[in-house]
């Protein structure tokens, strides 16, 4: 299946809910959901038609896109989540969590997963020293997290700083930032109260135990 390359404030629109896919401007009046926030397309303003099976669909897809995975791979997670020990949902959330792209968002390197994710294959971030360009990388407790030395003055990465810092976002417990030296660590695995996101993860798992 293709990345999905349309406007992201549709995909807000689609879910009925903010998916902070596009930086600062989330945070602002020119929100697409702020000014219209019903469904787009013809059928937009119509109510859905309600069903459990609708309802599990939307809390996947509104996951999928927040963390900006596809079907097959986000699969391969709740797999992954069902064979481990544990509340299976609070698992697949903890994965997801652990990216690596999340992780330089979540630490302020970046205004978007997106935009993280973009900084990860272009080789400016290193985990413990030694850079890693695959995005999905799962980080451990204990590991540190810093923008290459060569990208620390990128345009993006200082503007992602200043925008950061702006808005406020807070970094979760689980991390620990150091702006002044592009680096973070972790310092625990997240635990699910320190998710802040509106997901109902045992949906997700409802959908795919059928
Ligand atoms: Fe979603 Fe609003 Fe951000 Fe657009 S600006 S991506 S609608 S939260």
């Amino acid at each position: 299946m293709a990345r999905y390359t349309g406007p992201d404030c549709r995909l807000c629109r689609r879910e009925g809910c903010k998916l902070f896919l596009k930086g600062t401007r989330c945070y602002t009046k020119k929100c697409a959901m702020e000014r219209h926030s019903y469904a787009p397309g013809e059928a937009g303003k119509r109510r859905p038609r309600e069903s459990q099976y609708r309802t599990q669909l939307r809390e996947k897809q509104k996951t999928k896109r927040i963390y900006g995975v596809l079907e097959k791979q986000f699969r391969s997670y709740y797999e992954k989540a069902n064979r481990q020990s544990g509340v299976t949902g609070e698992n697949l959330l903890r994965l997801l969590e652990c990216r690596l792209d999340n992780v330089v968002y979540r630490l302020g390197f970046a205004r978007t997963r997106a935009e993280a994710r973009q900084q990860v294959r272009h080789g400016h971030i290193n985990v413990n020293g030694k850079k890693v360009t695959i995005p999905s990388y799962m980080v451990r407790k204990g590991d540190l997290i810093s923008v290459a030395e060569g990208a620390k003055e990128l345009n993006n990465i200082q503007r992602s700083i200043i925008d950061n810092a702006e808005i406020a976002v807070p970094v979760p417990a689980w991390l620990e930032a150091d702006i002044e030296h592009l680096q973070g660590s972790v310092i625990s695995v997240p635990q699910r109260d320190q998710i802040d996101l509106d997901i109902k993860e045992q949906l997700i798992v409802e959908l795919y135990s059928k």
